[in-house]
């Protein structure tokens, strides 16, 4: 089948990875995609904002089926135009992603189906929230109800942060995503991320994964889209895995097909964990990114089954195939990230790398120039290998990494830390 992946990130060059060694896919294109996606997939610039410029090129390239990666085209409803278009697609409707797209909504959702998740209130002012934050105290958490980015929510530690957060929300600092403001309560315990895909009937969960935000070693430093990413995380055991979804993902899988906006796509939630249960932090409507990396290098030619079944509403026939093995990445950033960072250096030594099942360097940002591979983004390479241990995926991530010629770029040096 012609097969269509929508994005440009490491997350797609891991999806089209993945997709590219199913003998069920014939034409593989990403749009736009990027230097390293180039070498497995041919890759078109087009705007995949636009559901009609997405639906007229697959009808175009008889593409039978789409695969939506970032969150933005899924928002902006191109996964809506395609199905419309009859095209067979991954990826929720515009309406379902609002679980990603707005977090008073998830709370909503949260509270019909009475999903373990912090205690919250909802604000369109800022006199109300600011004698919300001052009755309730530090710390607290602040979030603009839209998309900023992952850069929309403060953890506030004292209640002048807090207020803080309230008036740069309200004047304006994320458009019209901090029209509205949730404030919640302050969640201890360990992050997680657990992964399940639904038809919007059933449920399978295709994994787990922890990733590390900070960009210094030992988890310092500002937040980032992510430097790192282990999967399994042995902190969401199976026990709290099923209970997960006992209390959180099913009865959320059922509230939405109950509103008439059933979910289909990949479900992301971000749990936080702490005596043997997980309460719900966020959902994502898309693989997370590099999370999406070390799963895919865990499921390989499989996940187009898994992504088809999905799509076609036959999940409850699906199943996944477990290697009882361990997958890792490091995030290689351009010096400087997560602040201002240099464009356009030449990284080398990645010919030379095997790539295999068992390691292969995802692109994040990257473009290909007169045989050269030059860093365009900040975070630049997600350096990905598989082992029997942990352990052992992270030494053959950190051989990988070692191997690389990129004087310009950085990477942590304690990925997986948590697990060992
Ligand atoms: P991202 O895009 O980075 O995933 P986001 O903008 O969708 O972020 P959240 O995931 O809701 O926002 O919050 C970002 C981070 O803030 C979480 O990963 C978590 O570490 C922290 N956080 C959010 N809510 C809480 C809470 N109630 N208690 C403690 N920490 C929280």
């Amino acid at each position: 089948m012609n097969i269509l992946i929508l994005g440009s990130g490491g997350r797609e060059h891991a999806l089209a990875w993945a997709v590219k060694q199913n003998p069920k896919t014939d034409r593989l294109i990403v749009a736009p995609g990027n230097a390293g996606i180039a070498q497995l997939a041919e890759c078109a610039e087009i705007d995949i904002l636009s559901g009609a410029t997405v639906v007229t090129f697959c009808e175009e390239n008889a593409i039978d089926f789409v695969i939506v990666g970032p969150e933005a085209p899924l928002a902006a409803g191109v996964a809506d135009a395609t199905r419309a278009a009859g095209i067979l697609t991954f990826g929720p409707s515009a309406e379902a992603a609002k679980l990603e797209a707005s977090k008073s909504f998830t709370k909503e959702i949260c509270d019909a189906c009475a999903a373990p998740t912090a205690a919250y209130a909802r604000f369109t002012a800022p006199a109300p929230a600011r004698a919300y934050v001052q009755a309730q105290g530090a710390p607290i958490v602040v979030k603009a109800d839209g998309l900023a980015a992952g850069k929309g929510v403060i953890v506030a530690m004292t209640i002048d942060e807090a207020l803080a957060a309230i008036d740069d929300m309200f004047g304006g600092e994320f458009g019209a995503a901090g029209a509205e403001v949730v404030i919640e309560e302050f969640m201890t315990g360990e992050e997680a991320s657990f992964f399940i895909l639904t038809d919007g009937t059933h449920a399978l969960p295709i994994g787990t994964a922890q990733d590390h935000k900070r960009v210094g070693d030992g988890d310092t430093g500002p937040n980032t889209g992510g430097m790192g990413a282990y999967s399994p995380a042995p902190v969401l055991s199976d026990a709290i895995a099923t209970r997960a979804m006992q209390e959180i993902v099913l009865p959320t899988i059922r509230e939405m097909a109950r509103r008439g906006t059933p979910y289909q796509g990949v479900l992301y939630a971000g749990l936080m964990i702490e005596n043997g249960q997980g309460r719900l932090v966020e959902y994502n409507a898309r693989f997370g990114d590099p999370e999406c990396q070390v799963l895919m290098m865990r499921l390989g030619a499989q996940a187009l089954d898994l992504l088809l079944a999905c799509a076609e509403g036959r999940l409850d026939e699906a199943q996944v195939t477990w290697a009882e093995d361990h997958a890792l990445t490091v995030v290689m950033a351009a010096r400087g990230y997560p602040a201002a960072y240099v464009k356009g250096t030449e990284i080398r030594g990645l010919d030379a790398l095997p790539e295999t099942s068992s390691q292969m360097v995802f692109h994040a940002g990257t473009r290909a120039e007169g045989g050269k591979t030059l860093a365009t983004g900040g975070r630049v390479l997600n350096v990905t290998a598989r082992g029997a241990t942990l352990a052992e995926a992270q030494a053959r991530a950190y051989a990988m990494v070692d191997a690389i010629d990129w004087p310009e770029g950085f990477c942590r040096r304690d990925i997986g830390w948590r697990a060992l």
